[in-house]
C-alpha cells in the first residue's frame, strides 16, 4: 500500500495475546479512551476482523464527545484537514448503514455570515481560493438567499459562505449509536478504569490500567482526549498540547425559525435550534479548563459576549432564558489541526487526539483511518499534515525539522 505506512507491518496479528493474568483473551488493538473517536476506531477495526478493547477511565461520553455542540462542518476548515473532511461529510450523509442510526444528523447546511463588506470580502476569497483547486462545497449567497435561509436574521448582514451539506447532529444520539454498534461487532468495553502504564512487551504492548489490569496487544490507539499528551508521553512522544475549555449555553424551547447552523465570520458564535427547539449557542467561547480535577469552569462574562453576537445576529431572541450552561475539556494543538497517525518513537502505537475544537464531524473518518493502519500496517486517506512530529520541538526523540506554516484566520 502507498500512502502513509507505520513499521508494524501488521495485519491481524495471530499471536496470543491478551489480559496479562488470568484467561487471556486475545487482541489485535487496545484502544485508550471511551469518546466518539475511540469508539469509532474500535468499531472500524472490529468490523474489519480485529480483536479489540476500549478501556476509558470514566464512562463512555464522559468528555468531550459528551459535551460537543455536534456541528458536522466542512465549511471554512483548514485546507489540510479537508479532502479528510470531506470523506468524513459523505460518511455523515450514510451514517445510518454504519452505525444502524442516522445519529439525529440533519443537513440543513452552515452559514458563515458577513456582518461587513471587509468580511465578506475574506469569505469570497476563501471561496475563490477553493473553487481554483476544484472544491465546490462552499459558495457566497446574497442577502436575498440569506433572507431566505434565514428570516428573522438582522439587516445588517451583507452577505455570508454556505456549505449546503454541512449540518449538525445529536450527540448522545451518536455516542449510543457508536457504542452499540461497536459492542454488537465484538469491542470488548472497559469503563471506570484510567491507563497508568504503557510497557513494551517483545513485539506487543501491555497496556496497564488502575487496579492493575493490563491488556497485551501488537496495537495501541491512543484517543484519550484532552489527557493524550499523558499516554502519548508514557511511550516516549513529547507532544505538546493545550486545552480548550469550549463552553455552550441552551435557551428554553422557541418556535422554530431557524435550521441551519449559523456563524460569523470574525467573531465567536455558533448558533443553531435543536429538534427539540431550544437554542445551541457556542462556537469557542472559552471556560478555565483544569486537566488534574478534570473540570472545566464556565465564565459568565464570557458566555455574556456569545450571547450578544447571538442577539446581534437575531435581535428577536434578545429576552428568552438561558436555561443551562456547561463547558467540555478537549485537547488543542499550535495550529490547530489534529494528531492522527503513528507514533513517531513506538511501532504500533496510534494517535487521534488534539481536535481542537472541530472533531466531532471527523469521527467516522479518523475511525476507519485507524482501522487502516491497525489492520493493514498503512493508510492512503490524506493525513501528511496531521502527523505528530510537527508539533514535536526540534531536538526531541521523533520531531520533524520543517517550518510550521500559520493559522489560516478564516478558518475556525
Ligand atoms: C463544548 C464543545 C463543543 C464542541 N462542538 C463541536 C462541534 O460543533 N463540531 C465538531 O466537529 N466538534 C465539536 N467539538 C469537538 C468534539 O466534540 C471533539 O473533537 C470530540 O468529541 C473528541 O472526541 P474524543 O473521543 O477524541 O475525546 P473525548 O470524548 O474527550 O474522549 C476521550 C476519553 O478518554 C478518556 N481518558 C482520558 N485519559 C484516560 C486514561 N488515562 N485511560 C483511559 N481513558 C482515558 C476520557 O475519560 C474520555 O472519555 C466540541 C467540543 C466541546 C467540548
Amino acid at each position: 500500500m502507498s500512502g502513509i505506512s507505520n513499521n508494524l507491518g501488521s495485519k491481524v496479528s495471530n499471536k496470543a495475546s491478551g489480559e496479562a493474568a488470568g484467561a487471556r483473551p486475545v487482541y489485535d488493538a487496545v484502544v485508550i479512551g471511551g469518546g466518539l473517536h475511540g469508539l469509532s476506531a474500535a468499531l472500524h477495526i472490529a468490523r474489519g476482523g480485529g480483536r479489540v478493547v476500549v478501556v476509558e477511565k470514566h464512562w463512555v461520553g464522559r468528555h468531550a464527545s459528551g459535551a460537543t455542540a455536534a456541528g458536522v462542518r466542512t465549511l471554512n476548515r483548514d485546507r489540510r484537514e479537508l479532502d479528510l473532511s470531506l470523506e468524513a461529510m459523505d460518511m455523515w450523509h450514510a451514517m445510518e448503514s454504519l452505525v444502524g442510526d442516522d445519529c439525529g444528523f440533519h443537513a440543513n447546511g452552515q452559514i458563515c455570515v458577513a456582518e461587513s463588506p471587509a468580511a465578506l470580502e475574506k469569505l469570497q476569497g476563501r471561496v475563490n481560493g477553493l473553487r481554483a483547486d476544484g472544491y465546490t462545497h462552499e459558495e457566497i449567497i446574497d442577502t436575498d438567499e440569506l433572507r431566505r435561509l434565514l428570516p428573522d436574521l438582522s439587516h445588517h448582514c451583507v452577505g455570508a459562505s454556505i456549505a449546503r451539506r454541512d449540518g449538525a447532529a445529536d450527540p448522545h444520539r451518536a455516542l449510543r449509536a457508536f457504542r452499540r454498534s461497536a459492542l454488537q461487532a465484538g469491542v470488548e468495553l472497559i469503563e471506570h478504569c484510567g491507563v497508568t502504564a504503557i510497557e513494551r512487551q517483545g513485539q506487543d504492548w501491555r497496556v496497564v490500567g488502575e487496579g492493575g489490569r493490563a491488556w497485551i496487544a501488537p496495537a495501541v490507539v491512543n484517543a484519550a482526549g484532552a489527557w493524550s499528551a499523558r499516554i502519548a508521553a508514557l511511550v516516549g512522544d513529547d507532544i505538546p498540547l493545550a486545552t480548550k475549555s469550549s463552553m455552550m449555553m441552551v435557551s428554553e424551547r422557541l418556535r422554530p425559525f431557524i435550521k441551519p447552523v449559523v456563524a460569523i465570520m470574525g467573531r465567536s458564535l455558533s448558533f443553531k435550534q435543536s429538534d427539540q427547539g431550544t437554542l445551541v449557542i457556542g462556537g469557542g467561547l472559552q471556560g478555565i479548563p483544569d486537566l488534574d480535577k478534570e473540570t472545566s469552569t464556565a465564565r459568565m462574562k464570557v458566555l455574556a459576549k456569545g450571547a450578544h453576537a447571538a442577539t446581534d445576529l437575531f435581535p428577536s431572541v434578545s429576552n428568552i432564558r438561558i436555561v443551562r450552561v456547561w463547558a467540555g475539556l478537549e485537547a488543542k494543538t499550535e495550529d490547530l489541526l489534529p494528531v492522527v497517525g503513528p507514533s513517531p518513537n513506538a511501532p504500533g502505537v496510534f494517535h487521534a487526539f488534539g481536535f481542537s475544537g472541530h472533531g466531532f464531524e471527523l469521527v467516522p473518518v479518523v475511525g476507519a483511518t485507524l482501522a487502516d493502519f491497525v489492520l493493514r500496517g498503512g493508510t492512503r486517506r490524506p493525513i501528511q499534515n496531521l502527523t505528530a512530529e510537527r508539533l514535536m520541538a526540534p531536538g526531541t526523540p521523533g520531531a520533524a525539522p520543517a517550518a510550521k506554516p500559520p493559522v489560516d484566520p478564516t478558518v475556525f
